[in-house]
């Protein structure tokens, strides 16, 4: 229905425009921006008094880069149309990003007159200040846009950019701090921070920052290459500095018989320490204990090789061929070529890995870690693979909450568990991606996020339970329930991204009440919803971290083109140019031009990973240039939104849906998966029990 709805306006636009071929913002959806300039061109001379062509063809030329003829397109706009604020502002930005600041003064200015809390002009005009080396005022105008835009953690991280750019160090250390606390995984704050703190001469701190870049940015070069440097300079030990977290013993066993039922479903494989890649990371060795007390057996011979007591901690560590278990005395107790398989001595326990800094891989690294079922570990070619070997419900317990926030409305936690119960039947079918590894899925997002027991919460709990074998099916087969965390206000279809199928549910939509569904129909509205604080399912202040719906960062020209040429020898950046895009806006195939080469990006991984240190929260992005007076590239403004693919279910707008809504969990998944219907699979109740 919505996309017919979508098909309506399109050919609405259509005929409005008078074009029998493709309409113009078809063709810049296409990433055709010349011919979407020029079409909206003629549109301009078809209707003299109308500024809004003129503006569309305006911001295909500046997406092309081509920003000296964008700014002359949008002065004539300004003769159509000379009380609009929004025409001012982004005239400003175009003469910001040309290093015209005397121009862009007067256009943020005037922009301002027109209407004075207009953020984007406060942005602009504190940018100009900050170019003439004026403090008093860029400081003033910043404040004026964070006011404007309080939970966004850009307005902070521009903030300490300027104050660092000022040699104000105090004041750009608390806006960082300020911006991370908004967005902990914003990587580019974290990385000043680090060196405020080094140049302060506090290297604990500078070097605890740079460790949690790499909890988001696994082998950063700068944060690795700084860690190395500072750690002859540290007071205190590795793990003082950072304390891993500790799992301790239940007060109270969980009643068993809640769970009794769970315990019932079907085993799966789960591949335990993956990177967002799905790759398990190195286990040179892992420490192993339970509360319940541990066994040890062979898998292939049955023969029960070790019990380890409650509470006594044993080792195992890989020499290169097999796994070597050793006691609590550092005695070697047993040598295995093959795997071997480590329980719970009793009914509803756990095994336990404790954390230690000297392991490799970094998921046993900073905190303990608990799983539910019980562990299989192999000797492999790069160290002790770990496979969880746990029911499906019970897996589903570590599941949920580890993809979504337990105090989310209730009905938003139950779709959750249905798409992630759906998600367990269709790796298991198709075998998986994971089959030559072993296993069904791995821990991280590349399959589910997966904590295991310990980050179990009661209301997620009860969202399983209450949905208990429900799975989602499209004509009786179970679907391909893609979830992502925030889609920035509009859903992409899997169809338009490289390599994602083509599914008839997985659609492409606005995110939002229907009734409310204003879709960007041109590029310029597209620009101004990008950049703005539209309204949407995902837009859930309280709920939705904001920096999750609408993010930005600033890339140096150094940095960018050092970034690029680790992948692609391009040469010198020359230009950046987002070619094709899904109607939700999502870049589907970038251009970089470089001295030496031009190549073109399309896979959505790809794309994010390439512009920056960290990779982008999502393709759901503009990028504006800024340059020098001779034409150089100085830097690179993002502005983005949403977190992850946009197929599929939404988290965030399922959280809003259900807490703004009040809709439940069966029509939240009738919005994000049109046409699918709620099926529950009835486990076969094990022999003898
Ligand atoms: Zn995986
Ligand atoms: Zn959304």
């Amino acid at each position: 229905m919505r996309r017919l709805n979508l098909i309506l306006l399109f050919l609405l636009f259509q005929s409005a425009a008078g074009y029998c071929a493709a309409p113009p913002y078809e063709l810049y959806l296409k990433g055709n921006l010349s011919q979407a300039a020029s079409a909206y061109a003629e549109l301009a001379a078809a209707s003299p008094a109308d500024p809004r062509p003129l503006m569309n063809a305006a911001i295909c030329l500046k997406q092309a880069g081509r920003y000296y003829q964008a700014s002359s397109l949008m002065t004539r706009a300004l003769e159509r149309a000379p009380e609009n604020p929004d025409i001012y502002s982004e005239l400003g930005w175009l003469r910001f990003h040309l290093a015209d600041y005397t121009g862009a003064r007067s256009a943020f200015e005037t922009a301002l007159q027109l209407q004075p809390k207009h953020s984007r002009a406060e942005l602009g005009l504190a940018s100009v200040y900050a170019n003439l080396d004026d403090k008093k005022r860029t400081i003033e105008h910043l404040d004026n846009y964070r006011q404007l835009r309080p939970d966004f953690a850009g307005v902070d991280y521009i903030l300490a950019w300027n104050y660092m750019n000022f040699k104000m160090y105090k004041e750009a250390e608390s806006s960082l701090i300020e911006a991370l606390r908004k967005d902990i995984s914003f990587t580019e704050a974290r990385l000043p921070l680090a060196g405020i703190y080094a140049r302060q001469g506090k290297f604990d701190e500078a070097w605890n920052q740079y460790y949690r870049v790499l909890d988001y940015a696994p082998g950063h070069p700068i944060a690795s290459k700084m860690m190395k440097i500072l750690e002859g300079k540290l007071s205190k030990q590795p793990e003082e500095i950072r304390p891993p977290f500790r799992i301790t013993k239940p007060l109270v066993m969980e009643p068993l018989d809640a769970l009794e039922n769970l315990s019932r479903s079907v085993k799966i494989r789960v591949g335990i320490g993956a990177t967002n890649t799905g790759k398990q990371g190195r286990n040179n060795f892992l420490r192993l204990k339970s509360f319940e007390g541990l066994t040890v057996t062979g898998k292939a011979s049955g023969k029960l090789y070790a019990t380890i007591p409650p509470d006594e901690t044993w080792t195992v560590h890989h020499d290169g061929r097999s796994v070597l278990l050793k006691g609590p005395d550092g005695k070697l107790h047993n040598s295995f070529q093959g795997p071997i398989l480590v329980k719970p001595a009793k009914p509803g326990g756990t095994v336990i890995f404790d954390a230690s800094s000297r392991i490799k891989n970094p998921w046993f690294r900073g905190a303990d870690r608990q799983y539910r079922g019980y562990v299989e570990l192999s000797p492999g070619s790069r160290g002790i693979e770990v496979v969880n070997v746990i029911e499906t419900e019970l897996y589903l317990l570590g599941v949920v909450p580890s993809e979504v926030a337990p105090q989310w409305p209730y009905e938003s936690l139950k779709a959750q568990a249905v798409i992630a119960r759906t998600q367990v039947l269709i790796r298991r079918s198709r075998g998986g991606i994971h089959k030559k590894q072993g296993y069904h899925l791995c821990d991280s997002q590349h399959c589910q996020a997966y904590k295991g027991k310990s980050i179990e919460a009661n209301t997620t709990t009860r969202a399983v339970v209450d949905t208990e074998g429900e799975i989602l099916t499209y004509h009786g087969r179970p679907a391909y329930t893609f979830y992502h965390s925030n889609c920035g206000g509009w859903t992409q279809a899997s169809g338009e991204v490289t390599g994602w199928g083509d599914s008839p549910y997985l659609v492409t939509k606005p995110d939002i009440d229907p009734a409310k569904a204003q879709a960007p129909l041109d590029p310029w509205d597209y620009h101004l919803w990008l950049t703005g604080n539209p309204d949407a399912n995902c837009n859930y202040p309280g709920r939705v971290r904001a920096s999750e719906f609408r993010w930005m960062k600033i890339i140096r020209q150094k940095d960018m083109t050092f970034r690029v040429n680790k992948d692609y020898a391009v040469g010198e950046l020359l230009n950046i140019i987002p070619l094709r895009r899904s109607p939700s806006g999502n870049v589907n195939s970038l251009r970089v031009i470089g001295r030496k080469k031009t190549i073109t990006v399309t896979k959505e991984h790809l794309i994010r990973n390439l512009l920056g240190f960290s990779s982008l929260k999502s393709t759901l992005f503009e990028i504006e240039i800024n340059r020098f007076k001779d034409g150089k590239v100085r830097n690179y403004w993002i502005y983005g939104g949403g977190w992850g693919h946009a197929i599929g279910m939404c988290q965030s707008g399922a959280a809003g849906l259900a807490g703004k809504y009040n809709l439940a969990y069966k029509d939240i998944l009738d919005f994000y998966f049109p046409a699918t219907k709620i099926s529950r699979i009835k486990y076969v109740k094990k022999s003898g029990k």
